[in-house]
């Protein structure tokens, strides 16, 4: 039989005499579901072999005590080895999934080999090199073969199966906010954007794969999972990657962070008197109504307004669920639960939500408010019938939200200036623009915040509305009966208003109906979905608008992206790399900052997050280069030369004063500079 450590990549160099004997030598241990098997923070002395069952590799984040999952490690997998070379403590802790057997190699036996087994030394200085080189090729664009790395299939869900079609991209792997893209075309800056839509506020590292193996990748991955649904009793084929979702907990001991949370006495539930409405669902009520299931939903809840998360995913997988927030901008798992939860707890979602619990093949919207710490705060929340069963996402709508205020926004004073008088003119349209998730409704808020007074009448179309304005008129859109954005502003134009809100312009519509508004006098905002203020022209020129529409009505562009905030508390000063400063165009060996990684921030040295502008205000010279039709690219160029601080000199700005790092700023701005 040939040695298990054959298969273990830190040995593969080693010949299989060595291996057969060094294997002999390893004590096996078995370990109970449930049991640490090395615990984060102790001192390193020993390295594992996984010979059968299922681990989990977590690190626990300080600030909350709740545990993230980095890893799930089966059979011929090591783990323990870093800490035996380091010498340093364990940076994470590892706990058994399943009944687990591994083989140990301890301290003394692992320096014994180095010193006997020069076969060996030379093996592990081989894979070292190669780890060393893996992570050093992440800073180019590297080729991948997808049929030799294993696809977390939680990674793969990331993207909806259409949009990993639709651009031929992978998501092979996620770690620390950063995806591995695999993508057969790493130009497709559409691809980019459409996977930042999804997943907000990621750093994308692109990976090149051919279209052969592309191809490969889809047929073994969604190839037998559908025909594995189709016929049961068919043997599904083996596919190269982990196509189905990994094995998981078996007890309900693994989700004890949620389950005996306390957080959230304070939360009170305004839907719980409607309760009794469903009452004809007695099976799903049953299992919705267990104290445990109870108590479970609004921990969820609970936990995730006390992170500061914008949003909730609770994904049905094969025999999990996995519960994951999103947090300035990144998707965390917060846990996986036993499936056995996940029929009381959905039912108990929806029931909150006012949502039909019988109801499972179709889409459905609805919404929780809840009050915690005297705070109103609602869930919006949408199901979807997903393979595993129902889907359920929450956004978090923090109805008193107070970080509004432009001037908390904007840290630059003249752009700040140039905003506050950009939104002072009397009639017009202010564009604001970039990619879902970076921060357009909050800098449109804070605009309408400071105009809004009792002389002045203000209206909002928006979808959905984020925040309460005292003292503005507020309309949700409902395109599915018809009051869409361009219905509702039309409706507005009869109502005698000054100022006119709207949430987005996404069709000639509604782009036609906002220039009409600031022709006859109304001051608009809206966003556009653009990645710079230049190509606002372009989309709306797209949208069918008239070059001479757009030059007589709109006043200016703000483009906008959002960065993580350095964290205060661990902040540090290092000298920038000449590349940095070159790219950027900072003096050479500027002093730039970043997060050591402390309790405050979870280890991962950014805090909050702030914004980077581009503002571009109207001139004669651009109104008559966008009559003419120039392209952005000379827009772009021509208001530079009239001092427009763009993106990327913005972004420069803020990392001469510290507010945040390069890894940030160039994960938003580096598309388009
Ligand atoms: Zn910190």
């Amino acid at each position: 039989m040939a040695s298990f450590l054959e298969r273990v990549p830190l040995f593969a160099g080693l010949p299989p005499a060595d291996c057969a004997q060094l294997e002999q030598r390893m004590p096996r241990r078995e370990f109970a579901p449930q049991t640490v098997i090395l615990r984060e923070g102790t001192p390193a002395d020993a390295a594992f072999v996984v010979l059968s069952g299922l681990v989990a590799v977590r690190r626990k984040d300080p600030g909350s005590g709740i545990e993230f999952l980095l890893a799930e490690l089966g059979p011929d997998q090591m783990f323990g080895e870093m800490g035996l070379l380091t010498k340093k403590p364990r940076t994470a802790s590892v706990v058994a999934i399943e009944p687990t057997t591994c083989a140990v190699l301890d301290r003394p036996l692992f320096e014994a080999v180095m010193r006997s087994l020069p076969s060996f030394a030379l093996s592990i200085t081989g894979a070292l090199a190669e780890r060393l080189d893996r992570a050093n090729q992440h800073v180019g664009v590297e080729y991948l073969n997808l049929s030799r790395v294993k696809v977390d299939p939680r990674v793969l869900t990331l993207l909806p199966q259409a949009l990993i079609n639709e651009h031929h991209v992978v998501p092979v792997a996620f770690c620390n906010n950063r995806l591995t893209l695999a993508m057969t075309n790493p130009n497709n800056v559409v691809a980019f954007d459409d996977v930042r839509r999804i997943v907000k506020g990621v750093l994308i590292e692109p990976v090149v794969v051919t279209d052969e193996d592309f191809k490969r990748f889809i047929i073994a991955v969604y190839a037998p999972a559908a025909a594995k649904a189709e016929a049961a009793s068919a043997p599904a084929p083996k596919a190269a990657p982990r196509a189905q979702a990994p094995s998981s907990a078996k007890g309900g001991s693994a989700t004890v962070d949620l389950f005996t949370s306390d957080i959230i006495r304070e939360l009170q539930l305004a839907a719980d008197e409607d309760i009794s409405e469903a009452e004809t669902k007695q099976d799903l009520m049953s299992a919705s109504e267990d104290a445990p299931i109870i108590k479970l939903a609004n921990s969820i809840l609970g936990l995730a307004i006390k992170q500061g998360s914008s949003d909730i995913h609770i994904e049905p997988m094969e025999q999990s669920v996995t519960v994951r927030f999103r947090i300035d901008g990144v998707l965390h798992v917060v846990q996986q639960l036993p499936k056995k939860v996940q029929l009381g707890l959905m039912s108990r979602l929806k029931i909150l939500s006012k949502l039909d619990i019988s109801e499972k093949r179709l889409p459905q919207d609805g919404r929780i408010s809840v009050t915690m710490e005297g705070r109103a705060i609602d869930f919006r929340v949408s199901t979807v019938p997903g393979k595993w069963g129902e889907k359920v996402c929450m956004r978090i709508l923090d109805k008193t939200n107070t970080s509004l205020g432009l001037d908390k926004l904007i840290s630059h004073a003249p752009t700040l200036a140039l905003v506050r008088e950009m939104i002072a003119q009397p009639y017009g349209i202010v564009y604001v623009t970039g990619p879902t998730g970076s921060g357009k409704t909050t800098t449109l808020y804070s605009a309408l915040a400071e105009i809004n007074d009792p002389g002045v009448n203000i209206s909002t179309a928006e979808d959905p509305i984020e925040y309460d304005l005292p003292g503005v008129t507020q309309i949700q859109v409902h395109a599915d009966i018809g009051l869409t954005f361009a219905a509702i502003l039309r409706a507005f134009l009869r109502q005698d208003p000054d100022v006119l809100l709207v949430g987005e312009t996404r069709d000639k519509e509604t782009a036609h109906t906002a220039v009409e508004a600031a022709l006859t006098g109304h001051l608009v905002f809206t966003t556009l979905h653009t990645n710079s203020a230049a190509v606002a022209f372009t989309r709306l020129n797209e949208m069918g608008i008239e070059p001479f529409l757009v030059t007589s009505s709109t006043i200016g562009v703000i483009a906008q992206r959002l960065a993580r905030r350095v964290c205060p508390s661990c902040k540090e000063p290092y000298a920038a790399e000449a590349e940095t400063c070159r790219f950027f165009g900072l003096p050479d060996g500027a002093t730039l900052f970043r997060g050591r990684g402390c309790t405050a921030c979870g280890g991962s040295g950014v805090k909050g997050r702030i914004g980077i502008y581009e503002v571009m205000r109207m001139t004669p010279a651009l109104r008559a280069m966008v009559g003419r039709g120039a392209r952005a690219e000379e827009i772009h160029a021509a208001a530079l030369e009239q001092g427009m601080i763009d993106l990327k000199r913005y972004a420069a700005l803020l990392l001469l004063e510290g507010q945040t790092t390069v890894e940030e700023v160039t994960s938003v701005v580096s598309i388009d500079a």
